[in-house]
């Protein structure tokens, strides 16, 4: 089988122009109207940009058995999956929560790193402002499985 919608870039996002960028936070902090956290009042969206420039959205969904919750980052992610397949590979993810710095927990980076390693992570962090980085180097030696055939 070959995958298609492939750019030459192989999925990286590291050439996202600026204007790119802010439309996928500005997506992601929309997207975080949807979030359902009546729990911890943090509400996360995320933006995950395809390879077809489509975006596709995810919000955290909390549930009163707290371990059942799912992050924004994660919900954007296999909602592609179930869109795309997992052959198509997202070249950006974007994560907000409006007045709130935030980044990815390590679920969603290991989660992030299994869907395309070369994808451009962006997040507005205390310490630094906008970060812009690789699920790569987000997640130093990240987890990997190559199941027997
Ligand atoms: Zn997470």
């Amino acid at each position: 089988m070959t995958s298609s919608n492939h750019t030459d870039s192989e999925g990286s996002g590291e050439a996202l122009d600026e204007a790119t960028v802010e439309r996928l936070l500005d997506q992601a902090e929309l997207a975080s109207g949807h979030a359902y956290a009546p729990y911890s009042k943090l509400s996360v969206g995320a933006a995950l940009l395809m390879p077809d420039g489509n975006v596709v959205l995810g919000c955290n969904v909390e549930n009163a058995s707290y371990g059942l919750t799912m992050c924004a980052e994660r919900n954007a992610i296999f909602r592609a999956v179930a869109e795309y397949g997992h052959e198509a590979k997202p070249t950006a993810l974007a994560v907000a929560a409006p007045g709130t710095p935030i980044a990815p927990c390590g679920a969603c980076r290991q989660v992030a790193y299994e869907s395309n390693p070369d994808m451009l992570v962006v997040f507005r962090s205390e310490e630094r402002g906008l970060e812009r980085i690789s699920a790569r180097d987000l997640l130093p030696h990240g987890f990997t499985f190559e199941p027997s055939p």
